[in-house]
């Protein structure tokens, strides 16, 4: 079976924690949307092409996405103001410093 090559860093993202204050798709919209979602009154922001954790209910509780784009996984963690947003060194698993 062919394996999918590994990258460099991963980027987890807690969304029942996201206050939709839409930082990170304007900031990098290369990663990030906002749900289009008119009966929430605060929609949350989407990782997109990430792997999502959904519970029984329906409610997707983590997404997570691999990336060798470490620029854009450092800025999409400085800039999310409840700290929703964390990322790793995949090989390692050490966590990234913010800006
Ligand atoms: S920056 Fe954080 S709180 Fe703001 S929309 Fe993105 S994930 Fe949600």
């Amino acid at each position: 079976m062919k394996q999918e090559s590994q990258k460099n860093y991963r980027i987890e993202y807690i969304k029942p924690g996201c206050i939709g204050c839409r930082a990170c798709a304007k900031i990098c919209p290369n990663f990030w949307e906002m749900e289009d979602d008119k009966t929430k009154p605060f929609p949350k922001a989407i990782l997109k092409l990430s792997k999502k954790v959904i519970n029984k209910e329906g409610v997707v509780l983590k997404e997570t996405l691999e990336t060798n784009d470490k620029e854009t996984a450092i800025t999409s963690i400085s800039i999310c103001p409840v700290t929703v947003i964390k990322a790793f060194e995949t090989k390692t698993n050490k966590q990234l410093e913010k800006l």
